[in-house]
């Protein structure tokens, strides 16, 4: 058989050869061990927070190994394409401070010298290696039709053989040149497949970045390379784009590992390199006892949009996600607690092989951890930020307070041991709410956290309109709080510690219960920053009106 002639008769209007591929996609001036990678997403719009895991992770190891990072548009299934599909997924990744060194921009315009980087612009480049597979030999067209392969599929599941088009299944692989042209000429349509030379007993051995040594069954089938509408299905588009873009570590899902064989007899086919792979698992998060992936329909936290409503800063889930990803994160972040998170270095070897446990409330610890360390400005400007897109009644009280909210949020920060009072932007409002006179409005004992069951509302009254009578705006914390516990004296409570301890019946409380009643007739909270710095904050008459209205609630 004359391939070339057969390639021609295929593809007459082909003039791409593989060798001016080679040339305009020359292999990349790269220092020792750096790490060419990318992002393929398919322009869906929707964007997995395991998609931002696996971009932080390879954005890390191309940043860090000296390489490139690339943004590739997997968009030959034109069924799952949106409008503006790409662009939410780059504004999306960017947030996160992921930045592509080439690919697509948000306006759809390529940049970098291995473009273009979108698969449906990109059909010459698969016609070409196509007609090049059918030249030397190796791969040939098919004019089976879908009720042929559901008729041999029946026939093999009744069989119990293998199902695919191998062996006498493959019923286009022998057919001579006129036999093709004779079809071609009847209009009849076809794909193109792959020869495949080994078969389902061959075993390959692969080394996975991640998971180590592979022992997989080899492909036995003739897979399709190249569709009847001439687009390629994953396989061929991978192999193609990969090598030509001359990526050195593919980083994907790990629903694939089954593919690698193929893939790999793929490369082969076209003589291309073998390439390495780096399979994650997909994100687990924990349903009773057991483990289950993180669902897209099931899972809130499985899309991105979900953290930017709740508010959780951006650098808190990259903390967390990065914590997540490298097992020695937690121990290098003691280390070094003050530094830039772009300095960890992300290895495979300290990646989980099962995948990575996601967990709710251990990005709420990583994130308080992570806001407690902002200044006031930042928490004010990052809240304010959040407020604006979803609560508008919060950002206007906040901007018309500029100064005093930055006051607020100044309480105990910077201190070696900050508050942890917020994960994410959300909490603001009702953590620190009751700073603000707009938004505190109690009406009934309930909105009070007073200790009901140890002090009836009698006594409660009585002891603020007592405070009402003594209480002064005070300059020093000492002096305000003596006057706390001389007020507690007054009526029956211990003004000293040991002295309660060792005769507790003897006392109604300690002078702690009274400083503890005055906060929430105060703040209507039991848990407060420090309340000498709320109530200097407040100033005297807005002190004033709140204990007279916890009073008038008390007497009702
Ligand atoms: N478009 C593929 C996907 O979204 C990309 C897989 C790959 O990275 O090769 O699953
Ligand atoms: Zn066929």
């Amino acid at each position: 058989m004359d391939y070339k002639k057969l390639a021609d008769l295929l593809f007459p209007d082909v003039t791409l050869t593989k060798e001016d591929l080679e040339a305009r996609y020359p292999k990349r001036e790269l220092k020792d061990g750096a790490i060419v990678t990318r992002f393929a997403p398919s322009p869906t719009g929707f964007l997995h927070i395991g998609s931002v895991f696996t971009c932080l992770v390879a954005d890390n190891f191309a940043k860090k190994s000296g390489g490139v990072f690339i943004l590739r548009i997997e968009d030959t299934d034109q069924n799952r394409k949106i409008e503006n599909g790409v662009k939410l997924i780059i504004q999306g990744l960017n947030r996160y401070h992921i930045n592509f060194d080439e690919g697509v921009d948000v306006d759809g315009n390529d940049y970098g010298n291995y473009g273009v980087y979108t698969q449906s612009q990109r059909k010459d480049i698969y016609k070409a290696m196509a007609k090049y597979l059918v030249s030397i030999g190796k791969a040939y067209p098919c004019f089976c039709d879908e009720e042929t392969s559901q008729r041999d599929k029946a026939i093999q599941e009744a069989s119990k053989e293998l199902i695919g088009y191998y062996g006498s299944y493959a019923h286009c692989r022998n057919l001579t040149y006129e036999e093709v042209e004779e079809n071609i000429k009847a209009g009849k349509k076809f794909a193109i497949r792959l020869k495949c030379e080994s078969n389902a007993d061959h075993k390959i051995v692969v080394e996975d970045a991640i998971r180590g040594t592979l022992k997989l069954s080899d492909n036995f089938n003739d897979v399709v390379i190249l569709k009847r509408d001439f687009l390629p299905p994953y396989n061929f588009a991978h192999a193609c784009d990969d090598h030509f873009m001359r990526v050195n570590l593919v980083i994907r899902g790990d629903e694939y590992i089954p593919s690698i064989a193929e893939h790999l007899q793929i490369f082969n086919a076209l003589g291309f390199e073998p390439i390495k792979y780096a399979h994650v698992a997909p994100m687990q998060k924990m349903e009773g006892n057991s483990k289950r992936k993180i669902s897209k329909r099931k899972d809130p936290e499985a899309n991105v949009a979900f953290y930017l409503e709740e508010g959780y800063p951006v650098d808190g889930v990259r903390e967390y996600l990065l914590n997540v990803a490298n097992s020695n994160f937690e121990e290098w972040r003691k280390a070094n607690p003050d530094a830039n998170i772009d300095d960890f270095v992300v290895t495979t070897d300290k990646m989980s092989k099962s995948g990575a446990l996601f967990d709710l409330p251990k990005l709420n610890d990583v994130s308080k951890n992570v806001i407690s360390k902002f200044d006031a400005q930042k928490v004010y400007d990052l809240c304010l930020e959040w407020a604006e897109q979803y609560d508008k009644e919060f950002a206007s009280i906040l901007k018309e307070n500029k100064d005093y909210a930055i006051k607020v949020f100044s309480i105990e920060r910077g201190t070696p041991k900050p508050r942890k009072d917020i994960a994410k932007w959300n909490e603001t409002k009702s953590a620190f709410g009751y700073f603000f006179k707009e938004l505190y409005k109690p009406t009934c004992l309930d909105d009070y956290a007073f200790n009901y069951e140890k002090f009836n509302k009698e006594l409660l009254k009585k002891i603020v309109d007592k405070y009402i009578t003594i209480y002064q705006q005070e300059t020093e914390n000492s002096i305000w709080f003596g006057k706390i516990k001389e007020l507690g004296v007054e009526f029956g409570f211990a003004d000293d510690m040991k002295v309660y301890k060792a005769n507790p019946e003897q006392f109604v409380g300690h002078y702690g219960d009274v400083a503890s009643i005055i906060r929430v007739a105060i703040t209507g909270k039991a848990n407060t920053p420090d309340l000498f710095q709320i109530c200097t904050l407040l100033g005297y008459e807005e002190v004033i009106k709140r204990l007279k209205l916890a009073s008038e609630i008390l007497s009702n």
